[in-house]
């Protein structure tokens, strides 16, 4: 029986990743500091393997597999990054993998899945339902199903990104975390409330799909309609009954970014600090500089989630 993760878990994880995942960077912008009067401390997600956090809950619940799912293999349903997270993870650990992808997924991502070795089978998201479909798939084959994110091996590994920051920079007073369905929340938070239990903790979410924020207001699990944003990590429909757990015990608030306030990020990103950070990437630090929080004279943890974007489609929004 699964349960709910713990910080001791994220420290498991943190041991399996060792030599697996990238530990990377922390960075920092004079300018970013002087525009919020605060320190900011970017981590640089959009550096790690394949290109986002990803990897790190996906290889840290598919290293876990027994003999005979090991054998089966494992399968799994993603609008992309924890597609290719998957295809990697079970590559690096001679596990076949089966992914289903929306089929506007971004292109660069169905083909990074293809090149990792990732058996890819495309589904319209507008009219299937991916989470019976990959249930379907997974009783048929006899595969093992690693969601994006509601699962307590992926939490757990999701959490090493805030882990390795706060080892690394000391504690914090706030934390801005993307939030998609919850994992890299959920796990960020099982970190932070062991190691900076007085940080401030706050996921991101796209405006267009505030369900998260909705769902903490609420005091239960908000479905929405699969959201139009160009943050296409965190079009998400819901939370997941585990990251939910977590995020309403641990987080202090889920806050929004509009794509404007997103496109205005990657393109300080790309100009100031020379890196590219995909749109979902982006939501933490939209939030610190639009979402009007008290943040003068702090130390601020600003997570980049990812820097998986079409070459095409990030020249496209820059330039507008
Ligand atoms: C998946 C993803 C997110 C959202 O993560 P969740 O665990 O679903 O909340 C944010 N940013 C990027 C780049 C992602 O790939």
């Amino acid at each position: 029986m699964l349960q709910l993760p713990t910080h001791e878990d994220v420290l498991a994880a943190a041991k399996r990743l060792l030599g697996q995942a990238h530990r990377t960077p922390v960075l920092r912008s004079a300018t970013a500091d002087r525009q919020l009067n605060a320190e900011l401390f970017f981590k640089c997600e959009n550096f790690q393997r394949m290109g986002a956090f990803k990897f790190r809950g996906a290889f840290n619940a598919i290293s876990q597999f027994d003999e005979r799912q090991r054998k089966a293999g494992v399968i799994t349903f993603s609008s992309g990054n924890h597609a290719q997270a998957v295809a990697l993870s079970a590559r690096i650990l001679g596990i076949p993998a089966t992914i289903l992808m929306p089929v506007d997924a971004p292109q660069a991502k169905i083909a990074a899945t293809r090149g990792y070795g990732g058996e890819v089978i495309l589904f319209d998201r507008y009219q299937q339902d991916r989470e019976a479909l990959g249930a379907q798939l997974a009783g048929e084959r006899g595969l093992t199903l690693i969601p994006p994110y509601d699962h307590p091996h992926v939490m757990a590994g999701q959490g090493t990104a805030a882990l390795e920051l706060i080892q690394e920079v000391g504690p914090l007073d706030v934390l801005l975390v993307p939030c998609g369905g919850g994992g890299l929340l959920s796990g960020s938070a099982l970190a932070v409330r062991a190691l900076a239990p007085k940080c401030k903790l706050y996921g991101v979410e796209p405006e267009a799909g505030n369900d998260g924020q909705q769902s903490l207001r609420k005091g239960e699990i908000v479905h929405i309609a699969t959201p139009n944003t160009i943050a296409d990590g965190a079009q998400t429909q819901h939370l997941g009954r585990f990251t939910f757990e977590v995020i309403r015990r641990d987080v202090d608030d889920i806050l929004t970014a509009t794509d404007p306030q997103l496109i205005e990020a990657m393109k300080f990103f790309a100009e100031r600090m020379k890196i590219v950070v995909e749109p979902t990437g982006c939501l933490g630090f939209a939030a610190a500089c639009h979402a009007g929080l008290p943040l003068q004279g702090k130390r601020v943890g600003v997570i980049l989630s990812g820097g998986n974007v079409d070459l095409a489609r990030f020249a496209q929004l820059v330039a507008g």
